[in-house]
C-alpha cells in the first residue's frame, strides 16, 4: 500500500488516497478483510471523481490475457488489461475492439464499468453489448459468474455501474475481424449546425462517424464543423505503398507536455486561432484518405500528458446527451450558443449522433446528440455549467458519469430514470456500501 495524491484525468478534484496495487483475487480478498470501503480504479482515465475514494484498489497489474478463440474472435482477459496491449497483440493478427473510446490508455474493466461508447455507437451500441460474461467479486468475498441468461440484473447493474457492485475480475467479449490497420476516412466540411445534423442522418450507413465542432463560431457559422467518417480498409483496396505496412502500428507517443502549463495559456484568442486553423486546414468540402487506425481513434494519445495544458487547477469535461426527439437540434443549438457566448469553450468539442439506448441501468448513451467539451477549472465555469444543465434537463437528457465531477443528485435522478433499479441491485449485493466512490456519495448512489 502507498499513499498518493490522485485525481481523474481532469485533475479536479485531487485527493490523498491509500492505493492497493492488486495482482489477483486473493490479494483483493485480503484488502477487503482489512478495509470497510474501497474504490476500484483502472488507468484513472475517467475525468472526475468516479475512481476516487480514501482506499483505492488499483487493477492495472491484474492484466493477463486468458484465452482467445481465433475462429470466433472471443477473448477472455483480466479486467486490468490495458487497451493498448490488446491493440499491440491483436491488430497484427487481424482483430480489433468492437467498441473503443477515444483513448487506448484504459483498462477493459474500466471500459465495462463505464460502459464506454465509440464512434460506431449508432451501429454497434456501447461496449457492454459485446461482453458475453464476466466474473465479479462482491463485497462479502463471493464470486459471481455473470451473464445475461443466469443473472441479468447483476449484468445490467455492473455494466456502466461505475465499480459499485464489486470488483470485475475478468471478462469474455467479442472482438471484430479487420483486414488492415488503416481507416478509409472521409472528412466533410460543414458550414453550420443544420448541415452537420443532416449529414449525420444521411451518412448513417458508415461504421464510424464523429464531428469536431468549432465551439466559438457563432451567428450563421454556429456549429461549423468537420464530420469525420471512417471504415476499416480492406487489404486489397490499399495503395501499393500502404500494402507493405498493412498491419503496422506506431504506438510511440511523439509529443509530451513536460509540466503543468500556466493557466491562462488557453484563452479565447488561442482557441479561436486553433479552431480556425483546424477548420480551414481541410480545403475542399469533401476529403478522403487512408489514415492509421491509431490516429483515427486516438488522436490525443500522441501527446503524453496532454491534460497538463490546463494547468494545476485542471479542467472539466462536460458531456451530455440530448434526445433527438422531439426537438434535439433546437436544444443543441441553445447549448452551442451558450458555450459560444461564454467564450470559454475549448478546442476539443466533439459531437456525435448516438443510436438506440443501451440496456444497462446506468449506461449513458441513448438515441440523440452527444456533445463533449473540455473547460478549464476557473471562475465562471460553474455558472456556465448551470445554464447548460438547465437545457440538458429540459430536453430530457443527461450527463455522462465517467466524465462527471460536479453533477447534482437531482440532475442525476432526472436523467437516469433506471437508477432505482440499479440501487435495488446495489442494496442486495452490497448492503453495507463497501464499494464506493466520491461520485457515488455525491449522487446518492450509496445512500
Ligand atoms: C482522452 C480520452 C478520451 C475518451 N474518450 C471516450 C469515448 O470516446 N467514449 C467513452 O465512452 N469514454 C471515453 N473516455 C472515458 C474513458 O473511456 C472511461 O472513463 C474509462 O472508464 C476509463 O477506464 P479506466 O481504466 O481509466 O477506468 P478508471 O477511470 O480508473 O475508472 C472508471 C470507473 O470504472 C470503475 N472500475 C475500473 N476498473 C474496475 C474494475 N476492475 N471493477 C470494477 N470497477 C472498475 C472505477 O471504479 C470507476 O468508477 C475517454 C477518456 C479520455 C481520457
Amino acid at each position: 500500500m502507498r499513499q498518493e495524491l490522485i485525481s481523474g484525468w481532469g485533475g479536479c478534484p485531487r485527493i490523498k488516497a491509500s492505493l492497493y496495487e492488486i495482482h489477483s483475487k486473493s490479494e483483493i480478498s485480503l484488502v477487503l478483510e482489512e478495509n470497510q470501503s474501497l474504490t476500484p480504479r483502472g488507468m484513472g482515465r475517467s475525468y472526475g471523481d468516479s475512481s476516487l475514494g480514501p482506499k483505492v484498489l488499483m487493477t492495472p497489474k491484474m492484466n493477463r490475457l486468458l484465452s482467445f478463440n481465433g475462429e470466433s474472435g472471443i477473448l477472455e482477459c483480466e479486467a486490468g488489461v490495458c487497451l493498448e496491449d490488446l491493440i499491440r497483440v491483436f491488430v497484427p493478427k487481424g482483430w480489433f475492439l468492437p467498441v473503443t473510446p477515444g483513448t487506448r490508455f484504459v483498462t477493459v474493466g474500466g471500459m465495462f464499468a463505464s460502459d464506454v461508447h465509440g464512434k460506431n455507437h449508432h451501429k454497434s451500441g456501447s461496449f457492454s453489448k459485446h461482453v458475453l460474461s464476466f466474473t465479479l467479486l462482491d463485497a462479502s468475498g463471493h464470486l459471481h459468474e455473470v451473464d445475461r441468461q443466469k443473472n441479468l440484473e447483476l449484468f445490467l447493474a455492473t455494466a456502466g455501474g461505475m465499480g459499485l457492485t464489486g470488483m470485475i475480475l475478468k471478462l469474455r467479449f467479442q472482438m471484430i475481424p479487420i483486414k488492415s490497420s488503416w481507416i478509409r476516412q472521409t472528412v466533410f466540411k460543414m458550414k453550420a449546425l443544420d448541415e452537420l445534423l443532416d449529414h449525420f442522418d444521411s451518412t448513417h450507413q458508415y461504421t464510424y462517424s464523429v464531428a469536431w465542432v468549432d465551439c466559438l463560431s457563432t451567428g450563421k457559422d454556429l456549429g461549423r464543423s468537420l464530420l469525420m467518417l471512417g471504415e476499416h480498409a480492406a487489404f486489397d483496396e490499399l495503395p501499393a505503398d500502404l500494402k507493405n505496412r498493412a498491419v503496422s502500428l506506431d504506438l510511440r507517443q511523439k509529443l509530451k507536455v513536460p509540466v503543468q502549463l500556466p493557466s491562462g495559456m488557453l484563452n479565447t484568442w488561442s482557441i479561436k486561432t486553433f479552431n480556425s486553423l483546424y477548420y480551414h486546414r481541410i480545403r475542399s468540402r469533401e476529403n478522403s484518405q487512408y489514415v492509421p487506425l491509431l490516429s483515427y481513434f486516438y488522436p490525443l494519445d500522441n501527446i503524453h500528458h496532454w491534460n497538463r495544458i490546463y494547468g494545476r487547477k485542471g479542467f472539466y469535461q462536460y458531456q451530455c446527451v440530448i434526445p433527438k426527439k422531439p426537438d434535439g437540434s433546437k436544444q443543441l443549438r441553445r447549448l452551442l450558443q451558450e458555450i459560444a457566448d461564454s467564450k470559454t469553450g475549448s478546442f476539443l468539442a466533439i459531437l456525435k449522433l448516438f443510436g438506440p439506448r443501451d440496456e444497462p441501468y446506468l449506461s449513458f448513451a441513448s438515441e440523440g446528440y452527444t456533445l463533449a467539451l473540455d473547460f478549464p477549472n476557473c471562475s465562471g465555469t460553474e455558472a456556465l455549467f448551470q445554464k447548460l444543465d438547465e437545457i440538458v434537463v429540459q430536453s430530457g437528457g443527461r450527463l455522462y458519469l465517467t466524465k462527471d465531477a460536479r453533477m447534482s443528485k437531482s440532475m442525476f435522478e432526472a436523467g437516469y430514470l433506471e437508477s432505482g433499479l440499479f440501487k435495488e441491485v446495489k442494496r442486495r449485493i452490497d448492503p453495507e456500501n463497501r464499494f464506493t466512490s466520491l461520485q457515488a456519495a455525491r449522487l446518492g448512489l450509496i445512500a
